[in-house]
């Protein structure tokens, strides 16, 4: 066993507990007798004492230079680069996704940093003609104030990345609330950012549950922005408070994204596809795909060979190389499971595997479970066909058409992810412009993110602000800004500008 990580809150540069004093434990998901580390159960008064070192340090932080905020991200990455293995591992004992996806989580955060610093260096604004000769006009982003970063726990060093630096590149600060389950990859993300030179106040981190410390934080009137990642109920909360307070909110939620197989597609292509983006991560990715939405004439051959691949799908401990599956994230995770698997059934699922909990041998101290496979005709009213289960829980719906697959697709709240197997440009091109979705990919798997491209989704799965790279726009202002060089004043639309 490693040794526990006692972390602590950072505000204006120092590490501190709670005001309580309480703690919590973070305890490793394949095996629950590992206590990961624990952390503080802070609340409101915690909260509030980081929103004002945040506050505090604003005028300095967005008052330097641009380029210079890009060096101390820069110095962040060469952290991340010195550290890579220790985070992979730590990613996948604190979060259980095998150690081949907590390496990818922390290459991800590696590169999103490297891009944020490289951004510092590119234009960022926009020159644009004024109606009058002698007018200059210019289009500028400035930052909105404090920013608060709440994310989940399944990318617990990539999601806070794609939040925080940008926030920070364009002169906010911020106030970092990370999962509950995985409050010690945040802590190590901390101490990286003390380590890199950040000036006190700059980036700041609270931990506790989400109605402690998180609902304080989305309430606090020196709060600017809320930049959620998490489950829609939360997402859909954070934005009603939010509205009420007249507060930005950029919220990224789940989906029900689904591999739709047309007629004419690779099996092989399909299969592969389809088994990645329902089981890596255990199903525990916002893009994973409890669906696979199949042409009838195909899915004779593909279900048993679906099936039969799912079966021999290696589930264990993260940290053994040859692991697919790791375990679900929690007792809750395995709940969920459990209650989407029933209800599958009730609505009349043709169950293909059972799935179910694994408790013998080497997942007896886990929450592992096996996958659960079904076959069924899309129904409007079912409950399993439309909420997400965040676990390995996978329908196949047999579909006549390419008009019903699209129908399919799309009668859910959601709009996140979307994968089409296809031959035929015309038809993947028909797919791409009538599905809702902000992550869309042909012959490929519903999951994979690269920090150059948008991430975020429609409908219930976001509010327009997608993170990543697209998330500069939701933490800044574009002002206009007109510079006048004549020595009078004239002004635009054939205004007169004489007085009496
Ligand atoms: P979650 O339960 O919604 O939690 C997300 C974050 O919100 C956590 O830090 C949580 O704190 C906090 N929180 C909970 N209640 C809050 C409140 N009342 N006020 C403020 N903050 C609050 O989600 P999760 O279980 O961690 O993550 C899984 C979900 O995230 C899935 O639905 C998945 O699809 C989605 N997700 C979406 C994306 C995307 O980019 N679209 C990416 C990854 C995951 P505690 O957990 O500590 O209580």
């Amino acid at each position: 066993m490693m040794k526990q990580v006692q972390a602590m809150n950072l505000i204006r540069g120092r590490w501190h507990e709670s005001a309580s004093g309480k703690r919590f434990e973070s305890l490793n998901p394949a095996d629950t007798r590992e206590v990961i580390g624990t952390a503080p159960w802070s609340g409101a008064s915690d909260v509030d004492a980081a929103v004002r070192a945040a506050r505090e340090a604003y005028p300095m932080w967005k008052a330097m230079s641009r380029v210079k905020r890009g060096e101390l991200i820069d110095n962040l990455a060469q952290l991340i680069k010195r550290d890579l293995n220790a985070l992979s591992e730590l990613v996948t004992r604190e979060c259980g996704k095998p150690i081949n996806e907590g390496r990818a989580d922390v290459v991800e955060a590696l590169h999103m940093t490297q891009y944020v610093a490289g951004m510092a260096r590119m234009p960022h604004g926009e020159i644009i003609d004024s109606e009058i000769a002698e007018k200059d006009a210019y289009i500028l982003r400035k930052p909105k104030g404090v920013v608060a970063c709440i994310t989940p726990w399944n990318f617990p060093v990539a999601i806070p990345l794609w939040t925080i630096l940008p926030s920070l590149l364009e002169g906010n600060t911020v106030v970092f609330k990370p999962s509950e389950d995985t409050p010690i990859c945040g802590h190590a993300l901390a101490e990286l950012f003390v380590e890199a030179g950040f000036p006190p106040g700059v980036f700041n981190l609270v931990h506790g549950p989400g109605e402690d410390a998180g609902d304080p934080l989305v309430h606090h009137p020196e709060v600017d922005v809320v930049v959620f990642t998490g489950s829609y109920d939360v997402g859909r909360y954070i934005i009603q408070e939010c509205a009420k307070l007249h507060k930005f909110a950029a919220v990224e939620m789940g989906g029900k994204n689904a591999v739709i197989v047309l007629d004419d597609a690779n099996l092989d292509i399909a299969l592969h596809a389809a088994i990645l983006s329902a089981f890596k991560t255990s199903g525990q990715r916002c893009v994973s795909s409890n669906r696979i939405i199949i042409h009838e004439k195909l899915e004779p051959e593909f279900t048993p060979r679906f099936v039969e691949l799912a079966q021999r799908i290696n589930i264990g401990n993260g940290l053994r190389e040859d692991t697919f599956m790791g375990p679900l994230i929690n007792e809750q995770g395995v709940q969920k499971y459990l209650y989407h698997n029933q209800k599958a059934i009730e609505e009349g699922a043709e169950v293909l595997l059972p799935g179910g909990v694994l408790k013998e041998g080497e997942y007896q101290y886990g929450h592992f479970v096996a996958p659960f496979v079904y076959r069924m005709r899309h129904r409007a009213d079912s409950f399993a066909l439309k909420e997400e289960a965040f676990s390995p829980h996978v329908a196949i719906i047999p579909v006549s058409d390419i008009d019903e697959a699209i129908h399919v697709y799309n009668d859910t709240k959601y709009g996140l992810a979307m994968a089409v197997i296809t031959e035929d440009y015309r038809k993947w091109r028909y797919v791409r412009d009538n599905c809702e979705f902000g992550v869309g990919y042909v012959n490929l798997p519903s999951i994979g993110a690269e920090v150059h491209l948008p991430f975020g989704g429609v409908k219930g799965s976001g509010n327009g602000h997608p993170s990543a790279s697209a998330l500069f726009d939701a933490v800044t202002h574009k002002v206009a800004f007109t510079v006048n060089h004549s020595t009078e004043i004239k002004m635009a639309q054939g205004l007169s500008a004489k007085i009496g």
